[in-house]
């Protein structure tokens, strides 16, 4: 099914959780455990994220570097089919991204997710490789995910996929401001996105403001809020680091201090106030980054769905 049919069929709002590929040495039952406790509620579809290929350069007696191919985590393919044997009925959607990739390799990943019975992938950019300061498109490859979604739709025969991209309510870290990068938003869009995931955002504020002016701008598919819950101290400065975002001055003031088991309830209870002021405003779904981990999510889940 696909993942706008299940949002127009739902008649309620429900949660979906977005997983990263374990480590490879991770077994099947292990990756499948760590998904059970998520299950319970009911989540109607998977993300499975993607990454890119990093090479490390191992020096030769010659002066000379060989390039080796690193790659720790299993594929989105492997995890996605180890999902859909255990839990039927759940859709798996694959992230698929144009980082590092032609646009004949995307296309072959595409035949072979449709011929594993996917239906939804979310199409993304993908970022920088280790140590590069710019994102570099792979020659032959896709610049940016509108392009990818162009691509896509005019690649696919009939059986059309069901594409989400990314939004982000703080803008993109490269983009100039907010209204460009709506703008680039509503070109993925344009070239058939069918619905949007938002990057993470701990001031519901900000996505509010993000949807108006998506919907000002002529995006007209659903917006899904992307909610990670705060679990350590060190995530005040990495995830703004990492992902370009603010965190609201009241949640950091409560952080101060706080130890790991204090930051860990801060942080959950401050997605659970979130999640049920986005449920309440009447979002449609709510998308949950994982990260690795389940405990808090469950909690979150448990108290607002
Ligand atoms: P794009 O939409 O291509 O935008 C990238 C930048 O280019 C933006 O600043 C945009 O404004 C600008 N831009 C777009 N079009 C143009 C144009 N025509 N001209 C000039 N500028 C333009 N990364 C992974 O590697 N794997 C994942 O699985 C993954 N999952 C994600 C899931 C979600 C829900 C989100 C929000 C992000 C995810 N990412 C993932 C991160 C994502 O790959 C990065 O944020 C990346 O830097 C941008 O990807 P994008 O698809 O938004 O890019």
């Amino acid at each position: 099914m696909k993942i706008t049919e299940i949002l127009q069929s739902s008649g309620k709002p429900f949660p979906s959780i977005e997983i990263v590929p374990p480590l490879k040495g991770m077994t099947r039952e292990e990756l499948l455990e760590g998904i059970a406790p998520f299950m319970e509620f009911n989540p109607p579809y998977i993300n499975v994220t993607c990454h890119r290929d990093e090479y490390e350069f191992v020096p030769n007696p010659d002066g000379s570097f060989t390039r080796n191919l690193v790659r720790n985590r299993v594929s989105e393919t492997s995890v996605a089919s180890a999902i859909m044997s255990r839990y039927k009925g759940v859709e798996v959607v694959p992230h698929i991204i144009c980082a590092g990739r032609t646009t004949e390799q995307v296309y072959e990943e595409l035949d072979n997710l449709r011929y594993m019975g996917i239906e939804n992938v979310l199409a993304l950019r993908g970022d920088c490789m280790v140590g590069e300061k710019r994102f570099t498109p792979t020659p032959g490859g896709f610049s940016y995910a509108s392009e990818m979604v162009a691509g896509i739709r005019a690649y696919e025969g009939e059986k059309r996929f069901c594409i989400g991209v990314a939004g982000y309510p703080e803008k993109h870290f490269e983009a100039p401001n907010l209204e460009k990068d709506i703008e680039n938003l509503k070109a993925k869009v344009d070239a058939g996105a069918d619905y949007v995931i938002t990057q993470m955002f701990f001031n519901n504020n900000v996505y509010y403001r993000f949807v108006k002016k998506c919907r000002e701008a002529g995006i007209t598919v659903p917006i899904i809020p992307g909610i990670k819950p705060l679990s350590t101290p060190r995530q005040l400065t990495m995830l703004p680091e990492a992902f370009s975002l603010d965190i609201p001055v009241e949640l950091s003031r409560m952080l101060e201090g706080a130890d790991k088991e204090k930051a860990y309830a801060i942080g959950t209870q401050w997605a659970i106030e979130q999640c049920k002021d986005l449920l309440a405003h009447g979002v449609p779904a709510i998308h949950f980054y994982t990260m690795g981990r389940s405990k808090n999510i469950v909690e979150i889940l448990k108290e607002c769905f």
